[in-house]
């Protein structure tokens, strides 16, 4: 049962043993770099046994992955995830950005999917040790980072639908560059669409679950081929994501005297961006109050017909910050149309990324690996 699974050993960092690789890959050049597709040199693995824990975890050279067909994750989507990145500060040294509210969430994800708990803190310390065995990855160039993919999988290898009592965390790093490469970045285009839906009232889009991210393949290629960047989710016409990032709207006051920023309220159907909290948390500390409330359709199109839509912009670890230049209506009625410019995006994106790569010490934002 789960409870008696509290009651093997816990994961310990203490424990990890390091096995170099022979031999190091090349680095490719950054400026080639693909988002998510080079492979490092070294993975961090530890699995759970039921009678015996958590394993002492190993830090070994990158390598393929052997498991049994019958894999809880294979036939129930067992997996959950964390998106984070690693940045070189001008000190020379790796960090981290808010690294503990991933593992918060990580935690939150595997419980969700009845996975095994696990020390959140000893997670952190490993991932701090992989960054720093793979720190040649990490291009000493300003937008660049290594991309860390912590992921729990659910082992068990039975057909029978039951809660995997086995499981496999591992983490790979991979280097990336700037989401947008041109400066300044182009706007992104949204389609609005609501016949398919990412997540509902009651379910896991709350969560970072694997399974969540299935759903929108189908829909993205097609927002693709009429010509658009990314989906931005609607559900009974209340305004929920864009893609996979959170979605921020800034209103000029009908007064005329000043801006009121607005982001969809987390009603367990969005996921709580760590990106998000900290727009949130950074306007907040300029004086704005970010109101976390429903946003419609109804609402978008008004204000803008009123010419109050200020900006549309959207986050997330990958992109950091994105502004949206026009958003695909359904049912025919065109391209909603923001001509900009947008001062609060740009100066969150601004703000972020000094914090992000070391250049501005805020609050204990950063981390030293
Ligand atoms: N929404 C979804 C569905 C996501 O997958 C992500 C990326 N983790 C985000 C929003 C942004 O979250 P974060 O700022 O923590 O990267």
């Amino acid at each position: 049962s789960l409870e008696g699974i509290s009651r093997v050993p816990d994961l310990d960092a203490s424990k990890l043993t390091i096995t170099l690789a022979n031999s190091l890959k090349p680095m490719p050049a950054p400026e080639s770099l693909v988002f998510g597709s080079v492979s490092t040199d070294h993975m961090l693995v530890v699995s759970f046994d039921p009678s015996t824990g958590w394993s002492a975890p190993e830090i070994k050279p990158y390598a393929p992955l052997s498991l049994d067909p019958m894999s809880s994750c294979f036939q129930y989507c067992t997996s959950v995830f964390e998106g984070m990145k690693a940045y070189i500060g001008p000190d020379g040294k790796a960090r981290l950005f808010r690294p503990e509210k991933n593992m918060a969430r990580l935690a939150r994800s595997a419980g969700r999917c009845a996975l095994p708990p696990f020390n959140e803190n000893a997670v952190l310390t490993l991932i701090k040790r992989l960054v720093s065995v793979e720190k040649r990855w990490i291009p000493a160039l300003e937008g660049y980072s290594l991309y860390i993919r912590p992921t729990i999988i659910g082992t068990r290898a039975a057909l029978g639908l039951a809660p995997s009592d086995h499981a496999l965390l591992y983490v790979l790093v991979t280097p990336v560059g700037p989401f947008f490469r041109q400066t300044p970045a182009k706007p992104v285009s949204l389609l609005a669409v609501s016949d398919s839906v990412r997540a509902w009232p009651g379910g896991t889009g709350g969560h970072k679950l694997g399974l969540n991210y299935t759903p929108g393949l189908l829909p993205q290629r097609v927002a693709a081929k009429k010509g658009y960047d990314q989906i931005l989710w609607v559900l009974d016409d209340v305004v929920s994501e864009a893609g996979v990032m959170n979605v921020f709207v800034v209103i000029k006051r009908e007064a005329g005297d000043g801006v009121d920023v607005v982001t969809p309220e987390l009603d367990g159907t969005i996921l709580p961006g760590v990106t998000r909290m900290s727009v949130m948390e950074l306007l907040q500390k300029r004086g704005t109050q970010v109101a976390e409330r429903k946003v419609t359709m109804t609402e978008l199109k008004a204000l803008s017909a009123q010419r109050r839509l200020s900006e549309v912009f959207l986050m997330g670890t990958a992109i950091i910050v994105a502004s949206v230049g026009r958003i695909g209506l359904e049912g025919g009625e065109g391209d909603l149309v923001l001509p900009g410019p947008t001062p609060v995006a740009d100066a969150m994106k601004k703000s972020l990324l000094e914090i992000q790569e070391g250049r501005v010490e805020f609050e204990d934002w950063s981390v030293i690996c």
